[in-house]
């Protein structure tokens, strides 16, 4: 890196930018002159003088003002000795989202939008013109309006806006300059001063007159290169395209690079920073380019704005923890301040933050962690030596848990801090300066600062919020108040500077070009940005501004239609006034979309300049031009490791040709990747499709244990996951996070009817087993209501909303259940219910019993299985039926297809073990029917029994006990056996996942080992 020249414009360019030159004239001509410099902002203001003195000019009494700043020299004096506080944009912008809470109604003109913070800074932006012109509310006239209730609307909302103006003592900007052009009016000023208007730039007409009115007739408009005078530089461009925006800021580096340029002899002017910003912030990051950012960068690419607005989540939504735990996560928290010794890791406390299992809310966040720490230190007290550890084992696992448990003690004090410091709620609704004080004292208290960027924006987060704190009080929804925090955090820029030496920079071409340096690059000239919509403001149409300037004569409101020609200009005088070399680009291809995008018209009135063909059109310029810049470069111009490796990667001399084995090779676990991916890709069943070499204790005929139907089910709907989950163990992450709109999980809501139905019949003992629904389904209600009291206690819902659809769903399944019952208990008598046997945690109660039952295959084969039977009915005196309730709908258990293969076997190895169990209590009986009830809503009351079949029931087990023998694992054919599997991520894609195991399945003599399965899943 070098500084910047000391000759300015490059070392071969002597003419000066014409607006340098004039101001240089001015200087020679009044040295001693006071000469106040007007410029668009005082940030080029300071890049002119700077350029001046580059081009050896000496000047003395020299001072740069912006329009504002004259206003507040005028004004401010007055406005202190009143009192009056001055509003920043983002004040401003909170007490005209109040205005519009105020005023707009559902059913008015703007009323459908009135959540949306869109419409609030668009309403900004009209009122700052409208005042700015002296408009006030009274004045709009109605007849320029087509619609009469946009014109009251808006009356309605800038004179509630403007009361709160006054009611606060407060000034917004266009106040600041109304004051400063009638303090003007009413004592012209006889100044000595000459005031030098750098240019023509864009005034409104207030600013216009406040520009005449202060210069006391001393005003000189300085020369500069106007749009006319851009062709000689637009001619020495050059140009090129890229395959999207951030593969041109690549190529645009890979250039500075290759060339040796100094990155103080660069500035890069963009058509929309927005985008671009982002862009050059992330990769002059990423490879230690120094770079400033005329607008600054977005608060939320610093770890400060990122944990705001996680912590606004938070709050806004009910202490949700799974916000709280991704900012912990993040590491965007200082742990520091909760543990000053000996923090704990991000990774660690968001996993203790995890497996506490929080939820949502304040009181059950406390609750929670309070009972996960005693849960870890009953963890530490309790360690014993297990069988196959020895003391240093032992020792090692208890230091282990004794760290786990200073972890879960450092989340919960972080907790229970951050908890102190959030807004307390009155009712549903809060203070939104509550709530911008608590995310102050955040800010302030526990986020994490790595760098100059990350101080500066917890600087300006908490001035915005110490701002918002300053607002008259207005309460409202806890949800919408973070919201529109969060808005005002997403809005906030940070760090804006001009050109720095040793620094790159990047600007907007509106107001960029000043700043002297060599090398000149215009990014984003596609047809999508440049020249940009003529999207009329809709707040105020050009059709209504029209009729505001002809009704009352104002300062004129400007048009907005008339943007895209303004744009066009701008950017040619922008091209004129730079020198040295420019390079003129544009993005060819937007890659998130995948569709190709074209060149703006003023890049082909560039390219026509530079080819000197005036009649040049599109066609000639596509052919023209380069390939488009892309990830792949020549290896000397790779800006980083990646882009070598790709660029080395194509070339056929590399490696003789085999640059993939190299990169594998310098790389071994993406080698790894590469083996197992090769061998899925084939027909052959190998160890990467889930094929073990040690499958002792898995096959349940030869293991000590018993196993279940559900396991068993789930065997057969995909060994695969079976073996994730019960092999390997692997638990996919537990979130407690919820759908606010949802209370209680499928398996939840299953367990709390399962019990509901099970004391109808059983609680207390002797209720009439005939059910009738006149005289039961109060008592069924009743039950329900208090299962359904039980399970709040446990488990407080989200939302009023949520407890009563679930609540709904409940009452029509206990409904459904009494009503289909009535008519299946004319033939049967309930007889028992959750008939537990072997592992089972429910009632272990005759006919059941704690041994598992011996299921025998035939040949004198064996398992042991474990259960619970939901209901058994009496037939007759020795012929039963089984029932197994269902919670969803019958489709998946009604389909024939989908119970192929053993995915649907339990009621047909219930039926067998009721048998066992009945002969074991001495009263055998037969089974006669074995089924399934689905009372649910989804169900509509069916029951769905299918013909019992001992020896198909056999063959189906024998076969899925012979793959668990071999240790053979195939995915599922059948990709709709993934939509309810919880390893969708392990495997990818379903359908690539389905067609890779159909191919091994058809490969019959490759993969012998597969028989099993393939006899379950013919093709
Ligand atoms: S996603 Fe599909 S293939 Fe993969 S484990 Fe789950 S069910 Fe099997």
């Amino acid at each position: 890196m070098s500084t910047q020249s000391v000759l300015p414009f490059g070392a071969e360019e002597k003419k000066l930018p014409r607006l340098i030159e004039s101001l240089a004239e001015v200087c020679r001509e009044l040295p001693l002159d006071e000469k106040v410099l007007i410029a668009p902002s005082r940030f080029v203001g300071h890049q002119l003088i700077e350029a001046l003195v580059r081009s050896g000019t000496p000047w003395i009494h020299l001072r740069v003002e912006s329009v504002r700043s004259l206003a507040h020299s005028v004004a401010g004096p007055a406005i202190a000795e009143e009192g009056l506080t001055l509003l920043s944009r983002a004040q401003a912008l909170a007490l005209i989202e109040q205005a519009c809470a105020e005023t707009l109604t559902s059913t008015s003109y703007f009323g459908e939008l009135a959540s949306r913070p869109g419409l609030h800074r668009a309403i900004q932006n009209t009122f700052d013109e409208l005042r700015s012109a002296g408009i006030s509310p009274t004045d709009l006239p109605e007849a320029a309006f087509g619609d009469p209730r946009k014109v009251l609307e808006l009356k309605k909302v800038l004179a509630v806006y403007e009361a709160a103006l006054e009611r606060g003592k407060f000034v917004d900007r266009p106040e600041v300059l109304r004051r400063a052009v009638k303090a003007l009016r009413e004592s012209p000023r006889t100044l000595d001063s000459l005031h030098l208007l750098a240019g023509r730039f864009e005034l409104s007409a207030a600013e216009r007159e406040l520009v005449d009115r202060i210069s006391g007739g001393r005003l000189r408009t300085l020369d500069e290169d106007g749009p006319q005078s851009w062709a000689p530089n637009a001619s020495r461009a050059g140009l090129f395209r890229a395959l999207g925006e951030e593969n041109e800021i690549r190529e645009l580096l890979r250039r500075v690079l290759a060339e040796g340029l100094p990155f103080d002899d660069i500035e890069i002017l963009a058509t929309d920073p927005a985008t671009y910003g982002p862009i050059v912030y992330e990769l002059t990051q990423e490879h230690g380019v120094p770079c400033t950012f005329g607008d600054g960068i977005p608060a939320t690419f610093t770890r400060p704005g990122q944990a705001a607005l996680g912590f606004l989540r938070w709050l806004g939504r009910d202490f949700e923890s799974e916000e709280l735990r991704e900012i912990v996560a993040g590491g965007l928290l200082d742990l520091t301040r909760i543990c000053p010794g000996d923090p704990p890791g991000p990774i660690p406390a968001a996993r203790e933050l995890r497996e506490a299992r929080i939820g949502w809310g304040r009181e059950r966040s406390l609750e929670s962690l309070d009972r996960h720490v005693a849960h870890r230190a009953a963890e530490v007290e309790s360690a014993r030596p297990r069988s196959e550890e020895d003391e240093e084992d032992l020792a090692a696992r208890v230091e282990w848990l004794g760290e786990r448990l200073a972890t879960a003690k450092a989340v919960r004090d972080l907790v229970r801090r951050l908890i102190s410091i959030a807004p307390e709620e009155d009712g549903a609704e809060v203070e939104l300066r509550a709530v911008a004080r608590s995310a102050s004292a955040f800010v302030a208290g526990f986020v994490r600062i790595a760098g100059d960027a990350d101080a500066m924006a917890s600087s300006a987060l908490q001035g915005l919020f110490g701002e918002l704190e300053t607002l008259p009080v207005t309460r409202l929804p806890v949800a919408q108040a973070a919201t529109r925090l969060t808005d005002a955090v997403r809005s906030l820029h940070v760090a804006a500077d001009r050109p720095r030496p040793g620094r790159l920079h990047l600007g907007d071409y509106r107001s960029g070009g000043y700043s002297g340096r060599s090398h000149t690059f215009f990014v984003g000239l596609d047809s999508r940005r440049h020249p940009g919509s003529g999207l009329q403001d809709p707040v105020l149409l050009d059709e209504e501004r029209r009729g505001i300037n002809a009704t009352l004569h104002p300062q004129e409101l400007a048009m907005r239609g008339g943007r895209p020609a303004e744009n066009v200009l701008a950017w040619k005088s922008c091209v004129a006034r730079v020198r040295g070399e420019i390079t003129v680009s544009y993005p060819c291809w937007n890659l998130l979309e995948a569709r190709e995008q074209f060149p703006a018209a003023s890049y082909l009135d560039a390219f026509r300049l530079v080819s000197g063909r005036s009649g040049a059109d599109y066609s000639d310029l596509d052919c023209s031009l380069d390939a488009p810049a892309g990830f792949l470069t020549e290896p000397s111009r790779a800006l980083d490791e990646t882009e070598w490796w790709l660029s080395r990667v194509q070339d056929p001399a590399f490696s003789g040709g085999r640059g993939a084995q190299a990169v594998r090779a310098a790389y071994p676990w993406l080698e790894d990747g590469f083996t197992a991916e090769t061998h899925r890709e084939s027909d052959l069943f190998t160890a990467w499709d889930g094929w073990i070499s040690d499958p002792a204790g898995l096959d349940p005929r030869t293991s000590d244990g018993s196993t279940s139907c559900s396991r068993i089910q789930e065997l057969a709907r995909c060994p695969y996951s079976y073996f994730l989950k019960r092999v390997l163990r692997i638990k996919p992450p537990e979130d407690a996070a919820a759908d606010p709109t949802v209370w209680l999980s499928a398996l939840q809501k299953g367990n709390l009817l399962h019990e509901v139905f099970r004391r109808f019949y059983a609680d207390p003992a002797g209720v009439p087993l005939r059910t009738g629904f006149d005289r039961d389904w109060e008592r069924m209600k009743e039950i329900a209501l208090e299962e359904l009291a039980t399970w709040k206690t446990k488990i407080p819902p989200r939302s009023k909303a949520a407890f009563d659809a679930l609540r709904e769903d409940v009452l029509v399944a206990c409904r459904t259940f009494v009503l289909r019952e009535e008519a299946h208990c004319r033939d049967v008598t309930p007889k028992w219910f959750e008939v537990g046997f072997g592992r089972s945690r429910e009632s272990t109660d005759p006919p059941g019993g704690p041994e598992p039952v011996q299921i025998p295959l035939g040949l004198g084969e064996r398992f042991r299985l474990s259960g619970r039977i939901d209901r058994v009915d009496e037939e007759s005196p020795d012929a039963y039926q089984v029932w197994d309730y269902k919670t969803g709908s019958s489709w998946d258990t009604a389909d024939p297809k989908r119970g192929r293969g053993g995915r649907r076997i339990q009621d047909a190895l219930y039926a067998q073990a009721l048998e066992i169990l009945l002969a074991r209590n001495g009263r055998p009986g037969r089974v006669v029917k074995s089924g399934y009830f689905y009372p649910g809503r989804r169900g509509e009351g069916e029951r769905y029994a299918a013909p019992l079949d001992v020896p198909a029931t056999r063959q189906t087990l024998t076969a899925l006990f012979d793959l668990l023998r071999a240790g053979a694992f195939p995915h599922t054919p059948t990709k709709e056996d993934c939509s309810i599997c919880d390893f969708g991520k392990v495997c990818g894609s379903p359908e690539l996942a389905a067609d890779r195991a159909k191919a091994k399945l058809e490969n019959v003599s490759g993969n012998p080992v597969l028989e099993p399965y393939r006899i379950l899943n013919p093709s």
